[in-house]
């Protein structure tokens, strides 16, 4: 029987595009990795082997998810996505048998991508994740991520917040071709994923200096803190009964986050 790790989930519409803040060199490798996936039968001809696994790292709320459903979309594969922790079972076997069974299905749905969240509960350091269980599924997947021509028009993607945990044997070239560093935003990195969840709300006319304000004022926001500021902020707003989110909304939202937060750095890195 199928489990639910082992189903296609539908992607959202987005695009690398929506995924704010990534630097310029980090756009480029990744339009190249693209083009080389898009262009495979080119790229073999030059002698260039597609990649088969990309490493997300960074802290969390960055966009690792965001740009692996992004990655999925531009390449038109289906998407099976997962976390590290749903392979850690108590069971004999079972979380091996599970590695097993999502590759085979993303085999039968090529071209796939694989995304597994948190990887480093599936494939961090072999002395450090310790008891049997956990190596034969780490195991498993390095047998399937070696998959031979089977992985062809597949791609695993993995992402974690903790790189240093992760096996070497995992990060093996051929297992694991680029590695990504998603990073904090900085002020600028702020100001286009601000842009990209003001669009399609109702702002105050001056909008466009409050929006600059609001990327130089969440110095050590995540992308997703600051989706959160803007589903605050659009709450605040229907409470007073306006169909425009004002300056005032975002300073409560501010409030609420800055309250709720104490490790904040209080400059940009
Ligand atoms: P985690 O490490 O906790 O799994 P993550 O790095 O995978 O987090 P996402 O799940 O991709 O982060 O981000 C959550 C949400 O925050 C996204 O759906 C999006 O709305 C917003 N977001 C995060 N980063 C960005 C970004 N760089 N550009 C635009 N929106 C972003």
């Amino acid at each position: 029987m199928k489990n639910s790790l082992s189903q296609a989930r539908p992607l959202p519409d987005i695009t690398l595009e929506d995924v704010g803040g990534l630097s310029d060199e980090m756009k480029e490798d990744i339009l190249q990795t693209l083009s080389i996936l898009k262009e495979k039968d080119l790229s073999t001809r030059l002698g260039i082997e597609p990649p088969r696994g990309i490493l997300l790292y960074g802290p969390p709320g960055t966009g690792k998810t965001l740009l692996a459903q992004a990655i999925a979309r531009e390449i038109g594969a289906s998407f099976f996505s997962s976390s590290g922790s749903a392979f850690t079972e108590l069971f004999v076997g079972v979380g091996a048998s599970r590695v097993r069974s999502l590759f085979k299905e993303a085999r039968k749905q090529k071209p796939a991508v694989i995304f597994i969240d948190e990887v480093d509960a599936l494939a961090g350091r072999r002395k450090a994740q310790g008891g049997e269980e956990g190596e034969k599924t780490l195991t498993e997947l390095l047998v399937q991520l070696d998959g031979g021509h089977d992985n062809d028009s597949l791609l695993f993607i993995a992402a974690t917040n903790r790189r240093d945990m992760l096996d070497e044997a995992f990060l093996r070239p051929g297992r694991i071709d680029f590695s990504f560093h998603v990073t904090l935003p900085d002020a600028k990195g702020r100001k286009e994923i601000i842009d990209i969840h003001a669009k399609g709300r109702n702002l105050t006319d001056n909008a466009a200096a409050m929006l600059l304000d609001l990327a130089e004022s969440t110095v050590g926001f995540s992308g997703a803190e600051l989706s959160a500021l803007f589903e605050t902020a659009s709450r605040s707003a229907i409470r007073s009964g306006r169909d425009t989110i004002e300056k005032k909304d975002f300073d409560y939202a501010l409030d609420r986050t800055i309250l709720g937060t104490t490790t904040r750095p209080l400059a940009d890195p």
